[in-house]
This record gives structure tokens, C-alpha cells and sequence, in this order.
């Protein structure tokens, strides 16, 4: 158990900071930093000799955008990848200074900030490199860039069969460096392949006609979690992994290929308890009713928080090291567990909401398959009104 002034000790800095005002909440996130280096060497080991570049993207999943980058930069982590320019910005204000690269499409405003706090850009279009180019040329500095090639997502970048023409316009572009050329898998199927490697095979034809013409070396990368667990003839340069670093995996099937320890605990406190009459219906719209009379307690947690409305009558919590569920709706801030006919709880008990107690576990992959969502949605929707607590 947590006592609250190690809580503010341990929130470090701007994204990861929590207000002061939350800081005594019984409810947080304890973020596991060995765990986060094992994955990572776990995940080096497994690439043999690929670059690795963590994804710390919507607040390092839920870990903390700065703790994460951190740490990994003291292991020795390669470089990082961001959804937008804000969380780049936000590294570099916080002294991280390894190589950052911002995933999603840019405006030609945005540029100046890429290429003033040396943070790779995305090409994912002719314009788009040109805009680049000139925005470098204005400023008199040289932009990074990796080249986005589209073999089948149908997201952003140039499609793999008109992908010379972005090649060809990055190559008359005297003031970027290209330091990668890059694509993302749609889909990884452990039962089925052939999605991802057919755009693998897209990706490699299309690459072949850079690789002859590049004057300077560049990295090639496409595999993200799935694709470095699954399909190691993806692992090419450079791997991308953002859930499997925090010892999440995104399949079921996927958990034999390595050992991950997951990084995120959330837990809690019970602020409440009472005896519900059989019939009696929980929390809002009545969504469950007692079978009997049984014991509830309340959990200061809600949607608010981010633990999903979608749980209501789905999720589990562990009490004194057993298991229980969480009953009716899922309210903004508060929610009920079922703890049975003579279930025991007191005020103050500790409540684990994702990870293990005594023996007993929740993990983020039960919770998204209960709910039909991706582990990554239940990490990312924790928000920062959870404080986060950092173990060393
Ligand atoms: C989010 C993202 C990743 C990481 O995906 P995981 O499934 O979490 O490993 C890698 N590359 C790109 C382009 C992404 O957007």
C-alpha cells in the first residue's frame, strides 16, 4: 500500500505530474519500471540485432509519457515513436533527446516545430516532401524524415504501387535526410498470415527501388507488436513495439513467442460497504439485481477515470486475494463489487483492478476481450486524473 506523500514524491514531471488535488486519492496506477526494462531486453534479445524504437504514444499507453522515455533512453532504447507533434514537443521540454519519430500526417504549419526541435517527420505524400523540403530550406536547417509507404492499411503514406514517385521526390529533396522508410501492418493473424505477408512482400518491392538510388543508409521498418511477435522476417531494420513493452500482448496466441510482465497495476481502495436486499437493483438504470441478499462495496473509480462505461456488469476486482465483479452500471467516478453472502471487506482494503494480488489476476487482455476491444483501448483510456505511481 501506497502512502500518499510517496504518491507525490514519485510524479515527476508535466504529462506524468499529477495535481496536487488528486495526489490523496486511494485510486492509481503503479507503474512497474523493471518490468518495462526486462520487456524491452526481452524484446532486443528476441530482434536480434534490429534497432528498436518504443512507441510511447497517448501517454507511454497509460505508463506516463515521460517515465517511459526515460527509462527506456537509460537502457539504451534506439529511438522513440509519438502519434503527434505535442507529445514530441513535450519529450524534448522534458531533455529527452534521442531520436523521436511522430507517426501521424502533418500540416505544413507544423513543420517549423519538427525541424527547430530536431523531431522526424512522416513524408507520407509528394507534397508532403516537398513542403518539407521547403520549410527546411526557410528555416537553413535539414529535416529528418522517414517515408511512409501505404502496403495495405489504407491510413496514411503513398501506396506501394505509385511509391516511386515519393521516392523519387524525396531524393531531389536537398534539404531532408531520409533516415527511414516505413509501413504498418493492417493486420497481424497468428491463425492466418497472409495479410500481413503480402504487405511485407508490397513493402519489400517497393523499398528495392530507394535502396538502389539512396546515397545514405536509411532504416527500414514495419512491425509493431504482432509483426515482431509473429512474423520475425518483419523485423527488418527496426521494430516498432508499443503494447508488448508494457507486457501486454495483443493475441492470446501470441503469449508462447516471448515473456513479457506487465508494467501497469491499477488499484484502489473500498470507501464503502453494505448489505444489498435480494432483488434490489445496482447503480444507474438498476442494470443488476441481487439474487440474494449479498454484500457490496463501493470503489472510488468511474469512466471519468477511464475505466470503460462498457465494464458495467463485466469487470472484476480483487479483494483480500479473491475475486469478484464488478456489478450494474459503471458510474462516472464510483462502482460497485459484488462480494457475496460472505464475502469480507473493510474500509481501506485495497482493491486490484488490473494486476494480482495474493495470487489472484486481472489482466488487460481479459478485460478488452470481455468487452470485445483491443488491450491497447483499456491501457490508453486510463487518464490523468489517476495518479500514477512509479516503482523503481
Ligand atoms: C501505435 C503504433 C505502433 C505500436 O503498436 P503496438 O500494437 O502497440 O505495438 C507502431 N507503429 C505505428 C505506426 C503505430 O501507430
Amino acid at each position: 500500500m501506497v502512502k500518499p506523500n510517496e504518491r507525490v514524491l514519485i510524479a515527476e514531471t508535466m504529462t506524468d505530474q499529477t495535481t496536487a488535488q488528486f495526489v490523496h486519492r486511494p485510486t492509481y496506477a503503479e507503474v512497474d519500471t523493471s518490468a518495462l526494462r526486462s520487456n524491452f531486453d526481452a524484446i532486443k534479445a528476441h530482434v536480434s540485432g534490429a534497432k528498436v524504437m518504443a512507441v510511447v504514444k497517448a501517454n507511454g499507453y497509460g505508463h506516463g509519457l515521460f517515465t517511459v522515455a526515460r527509462e527506456l533512453e537509460r537502457r539504451g532504447v534506439d529511438s522513440l515513436g509519438v502519434a503527434y507533434i505535442e507529445e514530441a514537443l513535450e519529450l524534448r521540454a522534458a531533455g529527452i533527446s534521442s531520436p523521436i519519430l511522430v507517426f501521424g500526417g502533418v500540416l505544413k504549419d507544423q513543420l517549423p516545430l519538427f525541424i527547430n526541435n530536431d523531431v522526424d517527420v512522416t513524408a507520407s505524400s509528394v507534397s508532403k516532401i516537398e513542403q518539407i523540403d521547403t520549410a527546411a530550406k526557410t528555416l537553413g536547417k535539414r529535416a529528418r524524415v522517414h517515408l511512409k509507404v501505404d502496403t495495405g492499411l489504407e491510413r496514411i503514406g503513398v501506396h506501394y504501387y505509385s511509391s516511386q514517385t515519393l521516392f523519387d521526390a524525396a531524393l531531389n529533396a536537398p534539404h531532408c535526410d531520409v533516415v527511414g522508410v516505413y509501413s504498418h501492418f493492417a493486420e497481424v493473424n497468428p491463425n492466418d498470415l497472409f495479410v500481413a505477408k503480402e504487405q511485407l512482400a508490397r513493402f519489400h518491392d517497393s523499398t528495392r527501388y530507394f535502396q538502389q538510388r539512396a546515397t545514405r543508409p536509411f532504416l527500414r521498418h514495419i512491425a509493431a507488436s504482432s509483426g515482431l511477435l509473429m512474423l520475425p522476417e518483419s523485423h527488418l531494420d527496426m521494430v516498432r513495439p508499443g503494447l508488448s513493452l508494457y507486457g501486454v500482448y495483443p493475441h492470446p496466441e501470441m503469449r508462447e513467442r516471448l515473456k513479457l510482465s506487465p508494467a501497469l497495476a491499477l488499484k484502489s481502495q473500498v470507501v464503502f460497504f453494505k448489505v444489498v436486499k435480494k432483488d434490489a437493483g445496482v447503480s444507474y438504470g438498476h442494470l443488476w439485481r441481487a439474487p440474494h441478499d449479498t454484500r457490496i462495496i463501493t470503489v472510488p473509480i468511474g469512466y471519468g477515470d477511464g475505466y470503460l462505461r462498457s465494464l458495467s456488469n463485466k469487470g472484476a476486482a480483487i479483494i483480500r486475494g479473491k475475486r469478484h465483479s464488478v456489478v450494474g452500471a459503471v458510474c462516472m467516478d464510483q462502482m460497485m463489487v459484488n462480494i457475496g453472502s460472505d464475502g469480507e471487506a473493510y474500509n481501506g482494503d485495497e482493491v486490484v483492478l488490473i494486476g494480482s494480488q495474493n495470487g489472484a489476476s486481472i489482466t488487460v487482455e481479459e478485460l478488452a476481450d470481455s468487452i470485445q476491444t483491443t488491450p491497447h483501448e483499456i491501457l490508453v483510456a486510463l487518464n490523468q486524473r489517476i495518479p500514477r505511481v512509479v516503482r523503481r
